[in-house]
């Protein structure tokens, strides 16, 4: 769709690639790391001062303890460390359950490490599940499962009770809980984020994975990290050593600086701009007869666009792209049923000028 995009000259809301600024402390502290000759190696689990900072970070907003010198492995970006984290606690034939609309990272990094993606659908438009969902799903294969809180693409932010089902069902099967937090911070109408990990009895089976791509705006620096049980982060620190070796060096020193420094009034301010976000685009897609899922959190849309021509969600997606001129992704990229044929999915994570842009273009629609 991105090149398709590029060759009509449209407006690119398919891809999450975060068109927003960085914070400006982040970038000069990482090209003062260049300058400062920080440009080796680091430990294979990251520099010190920034595993530090995510402890900190860690403990002040997840509500999970860790310690810096035996639990968290930096990564390359959070992607790095569910790879890492497949490769060092799956077998081949291993199933993990996944919630549906996914990520289809999740579903290709199990492929790669050669475990089974099996699925819990989720129902619109607020992508509810039940406890009976999860138990249709178990068999003497599962090994893990899958939380993406917020998620991406269907903006869910899974409740206290959910995960609360969810930890209970992990731990009467002994099961990893993967949990992908990377959109913490993209929260909208008063929503807290839970990281499942700090449920009681979860700190040992929970395998809690974000970065900074996202929340500052650094989707190309490649920073993430995994936290977990001294043994599990072991193994997954070979890993991530044998893979990447290390996160970039001088870029770490940016994150450290973004930790730091920044206070709670900038999370709280990206969470406002992104819900005006939100907001102009869901107002935009009603106007246009493509009715929007609102999302709680993270910056993505699926809208059904099933009014428009066209067999699948792929057609779809291009009639959309050469009426309007606004790229999204087909809905079938996020689900393996036929679901998806009727959605698309917008992205958000845009400067607002270029929102303004799109927005007009969907008027076009109407
Ligand atoms: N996890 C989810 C759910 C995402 O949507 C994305 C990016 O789109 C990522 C992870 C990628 O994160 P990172 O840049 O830290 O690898």
């Amino acid at each position: 769709m991105s090149i398709e995009c590029e060759r009509v000259h449209g407006i690119n809301l398919a891809q999450g690639v975060c068109d927003t600024t960085l914070p400006p402390s982040v970038g000069r502290a990482a090209k003062d790391a260049i300058d400062n000759a920080c440009n080796s190696y680091t430990r294979y689990d990251g520099i010190g001062e920034l595993r530090r900072a995510i402890a900190r970070k860690l403990c002040l907003y997840n509500r999970l303890n860790t310690d810096p010198e035996t639990q968290i492995i930096v990564s390359s970006g959070s992607t790095g460390a569910f790879y890492c984290a497949c490769l060092a606690l799956l077998n081949p034939g291993d199933e993990v359950i996944l919630f549906e609309p996914y990520y289809g990272y999740h579903v290709n990094t199990l492929l790669a490490a050669e475990a089974v993606p099996t699925y819990v659908t989720m129902q619109p438009p607020d992508w509810s599940f039940t406890p009976q969902d999860l138990e249709a799903a178990v068999t003497s294969r599962t090994k893990g499962i899958m939380v993406n809180t917020p998620a991406n693409p269907s903006g869910k932010v899974f409740s206290q009770a959910e995960i609360e089902w969810i930890a209970e069902f992990a731990m009467r099967h002994d099961l990893f809980v993967f949990t992908d937090e990377i959109y913490e911070y993209f929260l909208y109408d008063g929503r807290r984020h839970i990281s499942p990990g700090a449920l009681p009895g979860m700190e040992d089976r929970t395998i809690t994975m974000s970065g900074f791509s996202k929340t500052y705006s650094i989707t190309g620096w490649r920073i993430g990290y995994s936290a977990s049980d001294p043994q599990w982060a072991r193994m997954i620190g070979y890993m991530n050593d044998l893979v990447y070796v290390c996160a970039p060096s001088p870029l770490q020193w940016g994150v450290v600086a973004g930790l730091n420094e920044l206070s709670a009034q900038f999370y709280c301010q990206l969470a406002k701009d992104y819900s005006v976000k939100r907001d102009r685009l869901c107002q935009a897609l009603e106007r246009a007869g493509l009715p929007p899922c609102s999302p709680q959190g993270a910056y993505y849309i699926l809208a059904n666009v099933s009014r428009l021509p066209g067999n699948d969600s792929k057609d779809r997606a291009m009639n959309l792209l050469s009426r309007t001129g606004v790229a999204t992704v087909p809905g079938s990229a996020f689900f393996h049923g036929p679901q998806g044929e009727s959605f698309v999915r917008f992205c958000y994570a845009k400067s607002d000028a270029e929102l303004t842009e799109a927005c007009q273009r969907l008027a076009g629609l109407e």
